[in-house]
């Protein structure tokens, strides 16, 4: 079972015992994720479907796939977050079936046999599939139980419509995330510098009535509770057993004895032997569980069980992101006059040291007292270096040096004055 353990400092990305990877604070792997382009997806997804599937024939062409075929696929989602190194193939193989059906769907092709279904299907789903892969037959059932009556509403022939896009799952969830981010906690994002965070959510929420279905957003949000999902609540890691179960029956143990008391106990009264032993319990397993955080457990079936909960819960802490002016990625700031994140990229630099420096060579093109100025400076530095000139002198024409620019910042002094200034001036 793959599964998240979230913490209050991002979450650990699980399979079976092992760790895969981590979400900290800084949310670098979710703005990544963000900012990459996924377009191409379905439409590679139709051409390598094409390879072997006849459009309208549904006829095998007798194309043997090579891994080749599905690389430019795998490099767009192994590119795009961690989550994809374990679950390529797998995602891989449900877009296929996906678009297998919807395809057999716009043919009208509802009612085909088992054996058929099956054999088309693992014929361009071979790569993707392993020996004894159960997943063909699942999808013919999913496909059966589809098709099993002609849609009664037009709200479900709509709906099925609308999923018919290639890739929809990971196109659906990458469209959410990017408009989470930005509708609630972009701080650059116009016109709503105004509303709070929660005032963003709620508008968020009416205007993409749709999401609805992945977290309830007029309730007040604690992500987990509004999730279609399997969700353990544990107070120990090692558990082996179902940890829901025993964690609501040790709760209950503890808890349910106090409650003839409750009322005693807050208006003040003497508590009997009973009472107080029943409370010294509770206490005593409360500071039991002070040093042990209590974490949330989700099990992850697609990449939105991941990056949807991370989300919310940067609503809930009001994290505050915006876009770095130069690699146009979101990061995080605590500071409103940052500029630039603090990625490292693969040359070694980070975005706010090149930023920084890159907007500093910008200005100075555009600022020719400035530039005139560091010229002057840059050769009284030299000297001073070289021992050309006393460094103190240095640091004296320095102090006085940027006291004229402030004159010319201020406009008392004109930009000819500053410069024959510059020009003249001698060292004694
Ligand atoms: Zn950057």
């Amino acid at each position: 079972m793959k599964y998240a353990v979230f913490t209050e400092d991002g979450y650990d990305y699980i399979d079976s015992s092992y760790k895969v990877f981590s979400g900290g604070k800084e949310h670098t792997y979710l703005f990544d994720y963000a900012s990459k382009d996924i377009s191409a997806l379905p439409d590679l997804l139709d051409a390598f479907v094409n390879k072997n599937l006849g459009k309208k024939t549904f006829d095998l062409k007798g194309y043997k796939y090579a891994k080749e075929d599905g690389a430019q696929i795998e490099e767009i989602l192994l590119g795009l977050h961690p989550y994809y190194v374990e679950n390529v193939q797998e995602v891989i193989k449900r877009a296929l079936g996906e678009m297998f059906i919807s395809r057999l769907e716009i043919a009208g092709k509802t009612r085909e046999n088992k054996t058929w279904f099956i054999n088309r299907f693992t014929g361009i789903a071979s790569l993707y599939l392993n020996c004894g892969d159960e997943y063909p037959l699942q999808l013919h059932e999913e496909y059966r139980h589809k098709f099993r009556a002609d849609h009664p509403n037009d709200w479900e022939v709509l709906y099925f419509r609308s999923c018919s896009r290639a890739f929809n799952s990971e196109l659906y969830e990458h469209e959410l995330i990017n408009r989470l981010l930005y509708w609630v906690l972009d701080t650059s994002a116009p016109y709503l510098s105004n509303l709070t965070i929660a005032q963003r959510m709620w508008l968020f929420g009416n205007i993409y009535p749709g999401y609805s279905y992945d977290f309830n957003i007029e309730a007040n949000f604690t992500p987990a509770q509004y999730y279609h999902l399997d969700r353990e609540y544990c107070d120990d890691k090692d558990e082996e057993t179902n940890p829901m179960y025993e964690h609501a029956n040790k709760m209950h143990d503890i808890f349910i004895p106090i409650h003839p008391y409750l009322e005693l106990y807050e208006s003040g009264g003497d508590l009997t032997p009973e009472a107080e032993a029943a409370l010294n319990k509770a206490i005593l397993h409360a500071q039991s569980v002070r040093d042990k955080p209590i974490y949330e457990k989700h099990e992850i079936k697609k990449i939105g069980h991941l990056l949807i909960p991370e989300v919310l819960q940067m609503i809930r802490n009001e994290t505050k992101i915006k876009k770095c002016t130069r690699c146009n990625r979101y990061f995080v700031y605590s500071n409103k006059n940052s500029k630039f994140c603090e990625r490292v990229w693969e040359d070694g630099n980070r975005c706010k040291d090149v930023g920084s420096s890159e907007s500093f060579q910008d200005k100075l093109k555009s600022d020719p007292v400035l530039r005139c100025y560091r010229n002057v400076a840059r050769r009284f530095r030299r000297w001073s270096n070289s021992g050309k000139i006393d460094p103190a002198q240095y640091e004296n024409w320095y102090a006085i040096a940027n006291k004229e620019l402030e004159l010319v910042r201020s406009g008392k002094l004109s930009f000819k004055e500053f410069k024959d200034w510059l020009d003249k001036y001698k060292f004694e």
